[in-house]
């Protein structure tokens, strides 16, 4: 797989904690991304336990099939690090101390007042002959060998510093040997199913040739990726404007980000501020806005109003309308939003209330019953909604529903 004109990437990931359920495995999705950018497909990522002989048939293989395989882990000096001996037999070249990444780390070790050991200096062994390619995060650089013409690069394991040696050292190298990379587009969609998109661009006829979709699916919202050779941007950009004409009212993005980005990037533009009553998200909706940097600049703030007890007291629901309708309903909901944007001030005002389960559903009202209202100047909209799934997944799918209406509502010019 790969050749020349097509290069193509395999990760090894090296690590018995990788395969014992103790650490997630972040290196692909890290490595996949950067990739991407390039226009070389990561084909496989094997991960392999700390033993030798299981370290060096992954590489040995890969190395069979790939142009550029990428190791992660085992450089560092204990004695589960084995990556660098095994990469120094296959190169056939001994391992060495390399005096420059000694210094650094010498040096580092002075800065921070710490005693400088000869176990600390093992951090700076490589195999003799690689390029050294520089870690600015950690201690271990990372190095490229050349074996039968194919590059083999070894990075340290801690995800940042993995990253950092990715970014600084192997994707230059990298670009050099790309080529053009493929054209892309990125429609972020919310609140519609990948069967639903299918069904409004049938694959039979979308994205039509020459042009590659992808989607990526999360709850409540679904990545789509349009890619073509640079010789066939007409196609490409018709495949998008269709989708996006298609698709217009459920399109939060035009790259990759989430939801929440995007929504706080509007209340921005549009110079309104966002207050949230949260029942069944328990402050979910809020932690996403916050998540975003800047978000401050828009976002007064929150009640987690769970309790009726809560919801009539901290955010003045008439305890008549949870009475008469339920906690869950309509009126409830617009209350919420009501009481929220008046505490805080705020131009719009969000009430999110429903039943997360498993337990608390009814004939009327089952599990995933969600009602979310917004206030906004004149405009009072109330929907209700229902999710399957279990209580992670309605939460999550609400608070999306959630902020999607406020988009939704800037997105029409709500004053
Ligand atoms: P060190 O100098 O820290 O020993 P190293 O290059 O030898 O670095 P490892 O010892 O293999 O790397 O891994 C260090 C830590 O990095 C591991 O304890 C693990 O928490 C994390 N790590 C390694 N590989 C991965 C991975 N694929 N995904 C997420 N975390 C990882
Ligand atoms: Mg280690």
């Amino acid at each position: 797989m790969g050749t020349p004109d097509k290069p193509a990437a395999e990760l090894i990931c090296t690590g018995s904690e990788l395969l014992s359920g103790r650490t997630v495995n972040t290196h692909a999705v890290t490595l996949a991304g950067l990739l991407a950018e390039l226009g070389i497909p990561l084909v496989r990522e094997t991960t392999v336990p700390d033993d030798p002989a299981a370290i060096r048939d992954a590489i040995a293989q890969a190395l069979a099939r790939a142009p550029i395989v990428i190791t992660s882990g085992g450089l560092g000096p204990t004695s589960d690090d084995l990556t660098r001996d095994v990469a120094a037999e296959l190169a056939g070249a001994p391992v060495a101390m390399h005096e420059p990444s000694r210094e650094r780390i010498r040096l580092r070790y002075e800065n921070a007042g710490r005693i400088f050991t000869e176990i600390a200096a093992r951090h700076a062994l490589v195999v003799q002959g690689a390029a050294i390619l520089e870690n600015r995060v950690g201690l271990c650089p990372g190095e490229l060998l050349m074996i039968n013409g194919r590059r083999l690069f070894l990075l340290p394991g801690p995800p940042a510093e993995f990253r950092a040696v990715l970014e600084d050292g192997v994707l230059p190298l990298l670009r050099a040997c790309a080529g053009t990379p493929p054209l892309r587009r990125i429609l972020m969609t919310c609140c519609i199913g990948e069967s639903d998109i299918l069904r409004l661009l049938p694959e039979s006829e979308f994205p039509g040739p020459n042009v590659e979709i992808a989607y990526c699916a999360k709850p409540g919202r679904v990545e789509i990726r349009l890619t073509s050779d640079p010789a066939h941007s007409a196609a490409l950009e018709r495949a998008a404007a269709r989708a996006r004409e298609t698709l217009r009212e459920w399109i939060y993005a035009e790259r990759a980000c989430e939801l929440e980005e995007a929504v706080v990037e509007q209340l921005r533009a549009a110079g309104k501020t966002l207050a949230i009553a949260e029942s069944c998200t328990g402050g979910l909706a809020g932690h996403r806005i916050t998540n975003v940097p800047g978000s401050s600049a828009i976002f007064l703030g929150g009640v987690v109003a769970y309790a009726n007890e809560s919801k009539i007291r901290d955010l003045g629901v008439p305890a008549a309308a949870i009475e008469q309708f339920g906690a869950v309903s309509p009126e409830t909901a617009r209350a919420m939003a009501e009481g929220v944007r008046a505490r805080f001030g705020a131009d719009i005002g969000l009430g999110i209330t429903g039943i997360a389960g498993p337990g608390g559903g009814s004939p009327e009202k089952p599990v995933g019953t969600v009602v979310i209202a917004i206030v906004s100047g004149d405009l009072a909209r109330v929907r209700e909604f229902r999710f399957n799934g279990p209580r992670a997944i309605v939460k999550e799918m609400s608070a999306t529903a959630a902020l999607d209406q406020v988009r939704r509502a800037l997105a029409e010019g709500a004053s």
